[in-house]
């Protein structure tokens, strides 16, 4: 990771009727790092998410991505910046194959196919979308999987291919929410693996809500941990683990 920020939080708020979700939150997210963010359940983690990509306007404060102020932005115009979020439950495409489920993202990534969107589809778009997916499929390790119905995929493979559809849209940054989850122990180390792939060979940024500690603590550079909305304490991993005021929040919440 570099020292200059990819994304600012800034005095973040947001509230749901009477419920503050998010209080007063700041954080710096380096480029080239992969970013943990923990904290107890109803911490603030999610809404945090959906404020920076654009599902949820901020209550107050910004959010700066590449020193621009994004506050409020549409989640499409912030994915055409290459700011990506993925999502606990999968958005593939169960009933296609796997090549046509990252074939979609490339042309939904493709600003110079909003012609052949409206008119239909030709071939050279066509062509250069294949081949660009099952590039992506090969580097992920997925290409043997590229003809197979998507259903028909174990989990693991699933959110390995929920990844494949995210990188199909040219990610700069990508937020990756609870990536672990429902992954038995091997399927969790592969997926660490591809995460670390994702920065070291594509230079993407990676922020990820993750409850797997273990998988949290080997995988980010820096963690920031939430409580009730606020920042509780951030640092590395050894920082945080060491943390008495962390080790509280999470005792406190069991
Ligand atoms: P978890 O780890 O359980 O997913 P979290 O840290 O992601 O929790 P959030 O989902 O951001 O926490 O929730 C923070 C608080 O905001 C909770 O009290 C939650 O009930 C509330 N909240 C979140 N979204 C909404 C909403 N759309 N409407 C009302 N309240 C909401």
């Amino acid at each position: 990771p570099t020292e200059q920020p990819i994304l600012q939080v800034r005095d973040l708020g947001r509230l749901f009727g009477g419920i503050v979700a998010v209080n007063d939150l700041s954080l710096d997210v380096r480029a080239g790092s992969i970013h943990g963010l923990i904290g107890p359940n109803g911490a603030g983690k999610t809404t945090t998410f959906n404020v920076i990509s654009g599902f949820y306007p901020p209550s107050r404060g910004k959010v700066i991505y590449f020193g621009q102020d994004i506050s409020g932005r549409a989640t499409s115009a912030l994915a055409e910046l290459g700011l990506i979020r993925t999502f606990q439950g999968t958005t593939l495409f169960h009933e296609l194959s796997v090549l046509d489920n990252v074939r979609l993202g490339c042309h939904r990534s493709a600003k110079a196919s909003l012609i052949s969107r409206v008119l239909g589809t030709d071939r050279a778009t066509e062509d250069a979308a294949e081949e660009k997916a099952r590039g992506i499929l090969k580097f992920l390790e997925l290409d043997r999987l590229a003809d197979e119905i998507t259903s028909n995929l174990s989990h693991g493979h699933q959110r390995a291919l929920g990844m494949a559809v995210a990188l199909a849209a040219d990610p700069k940054l990508m937020l990756l929410d609870e990536p672990f989850t429902g992954m038995n122990p091997e399927e969790t180390r592969r997926m660490i693996e591809l995460v670390k792939l994702v920065r070291e060979e594509q230079g993407v940024t990676i922020m990820l809500i993750e409850h797997d500690m273990q998988a949290v603590m080997g995988l980010c550079d820096i963690i920031t941990v939430m409580n009730f909305g606020s920042l509780l304490a951030e640092g590395t991993p050894e920082e945080v683990r060491n943390n008495p005021t962390v080790i509280e929040a999470y005792l406190g919440s069991a």
